[in-house]
Formats: C-alpha cells, sequence, structure tokens
C-alpha cells in the first residue's frame, strides 16, 4: 500500500510525448549533433575520439552520423578540449527503402512481435518498458503479441547473429500483409559495434527488409513508441 500512496504523492504520470514537453532527466540520452569548431584541429579531436566512426570532421564542422552513435559520451565529456553540441529529442527513427506508413485501419490497432536476434539484453529492456504506465503504448492501441501470425509490425533487436537468421526469416514470413519492420538499436540497425563479422552481418536490412530504423544504443522507450507510432500513421516519420 505504501507504494501506491507514494505514488501518488509523487506525482508521477504518463509521459504525454508531445514535442514542446519538457524532457524529464534520463528518459533519452540524446544524440551528438553537427557542431562548428573554432578550429579544424578540434573537429577532428573528436572525430578520432569517437570510436565508432560515427563522428567526420569536415574542416571546422564535425558532422554526426546517428546510426553509428553508441552514446559512449566520449565526445561530451572530453578532457581539455572542445566537447560537441548535444541534444536531447527522442524523435530519431528514419525511413528505409519500405513502402511507408501502414493503412489508417491500423492507427488504433497495431500488434508488435519482438524479435531478439542476439541482442545485449538493453534494447530488449527499453521495449519492455513500453508497456510500463509511463509509457503506456497501449493508449495509442499499441500491443505486443507472442506470434508471427498475428503481428502487424517486426520489431528487430541484436545485430542478427548467423544462427538467427533462418530464424528471423520465418518469422517474417509468417507475418500475413500489410507488415512492416522496425530495426531498433545500432546493432540491428548497421551491426553496430559487432557486425559486419564472423558472427553477424551488418544488421537486420542483410536478412529481410527493413521498412524504419530507430538508431541508438539502446534507443529509450519514447524514441521506439515515435517509430511505431510513425509506422502506423499516428505521426509523421521525420519532422
Ligand atoms: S557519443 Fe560516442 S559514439 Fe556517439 S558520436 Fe560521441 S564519441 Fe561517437
Ligand atoms: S544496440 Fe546497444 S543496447 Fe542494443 S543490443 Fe546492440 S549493444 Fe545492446
Amino acid at each position: 500500500m505504501s507504494w501506491f500512496l507514494r505514488g501518488i504523492r509523487s506525482g508521477i504520470r504518463t509521459e504525454p510525448l508531445s514535442p514542446d514537453a519538457p524532457v524529464l532527466a534520463g528518459v533519452t540520452p540524446g544524440f551528438p549533433r553537427e557542431t562548428r569548431f573554432e578550429s579544424v584541429a578540434d573537429a577532428r579531436d573528436n572525430e578520432t575520439r569517437c570510436p565508432t566512426g560515427a563522428i567526420r570532421a569536415d574542416g571546422e564542422v564535425a558532422r554526426v552520423k546517428r546510426d553509428r552513435c553508441i552514446h559512449c559520451m566520449r565526445c561530451a565529456t572530453p578532457d581539455g578540449s572542445a566537447k560537441m553540441e548535444w541534444t536531447v529529442d527522442h524523435e530519431w527513427a528514419h525511413g528505409g527503402e519500405g513502402s511507408g506508413s501502414l493503412p489508417a485501419a491500423f492507427r488504433r490497432s497495431l500488434h508488435v512481435r519482438v524479435i531478439d536476434a542476439g541482442d545485449c539484453g538493453a534494447c530488449l529492456n527499453e521495449i519492455g518498458h513500453l508497456d510500463d504506465p509511463f509509457y503506456n503504448a497501449h493508449r495509442f492501441g499499441i500491443f505486443v503479441t507472442p506470434t508471427p501470425r498475428q503481428a502487424d509490425v517486426l520489431l528487430i533487436v541484436g545485430p542478427v547473429t548467423q544462427q538467427m537468421q533462418a530464424a528471423l526469416k520465418v518469422a517474417y514470413e509468417a507475418m500475413p500483409g500489410p507488415r512492416r519492420v522496425v530495426a531498433v538499436g545500432a546493432c540491428a540497425v548497421d551491426g553496430g559495434l559487432f557486425g559486419p563479422s564472423v558472427m553477424c552481418g551488418s544488421g537486420a536490412a542483410d536478412v529481410v527488409p527493413v521498412d524504419v530504423f530507430v538508431p541508438g544504443c539502446p534507443p529509450p522507450p519514447l524514441a521506439i513508441l515515435h517509430a511505431l507510432r510513425a509506422v502506423c500513421g499516428q505521426e509523421p516519420l521525420e519532422r
């Protein structure tokens, strides 16, 4: 009972999802954004600091490829040199080669099959939070289903290890159409830190057609929710 009263007193409520809503600390790690430095050396310094090749120096400007970023923060907290500017948004999803949003009939009823294709556990953990009262995906008509035969969306996490490639194809083929595929996390987007290697390729798109990519390592629940709402046409994919 005490946890219930504490919850009421603390005023915790479901995240409103408005783009103008204040972003609470810890809700999103954010991303570095394109930054112009005073010298070419500062831009190059950040390029060499990045362990994944997400930053590319172009003269005095350091550009960022979000799909490669793993939020290691090395470009946000450097020792004694210029740091990258940072953004704390959460609308990170972008389109692949797919066919856009699902028809309007899916706007209030979207069923999602989650496939763990070798993830480290963190992406799966973020997806698990979608059903929390704080994120409450149900209010948007978004539900997780245990079988691909009832799924409209395949949500893939992990780099798709060789052992999971056949299973992923079977799950995709079992889905009724129209269907969409969402790759969640740097690993599923392009292999992340693990691919390409002897264990996996360059992400989910090597195995099945991917409609939407959600970068981040891991992407927070708000970023995943944004992708799912875009898939069913509740909001635009890219603003
Ligand atoms: S946070 Fe880390 S991975 Fe991301 S751009 Fe900065 S240095 Fe690279
Ligand atoms: S993207 Fe990052 S958090 Fe997600 S499975 Fe890969 S390593 Fe883990």
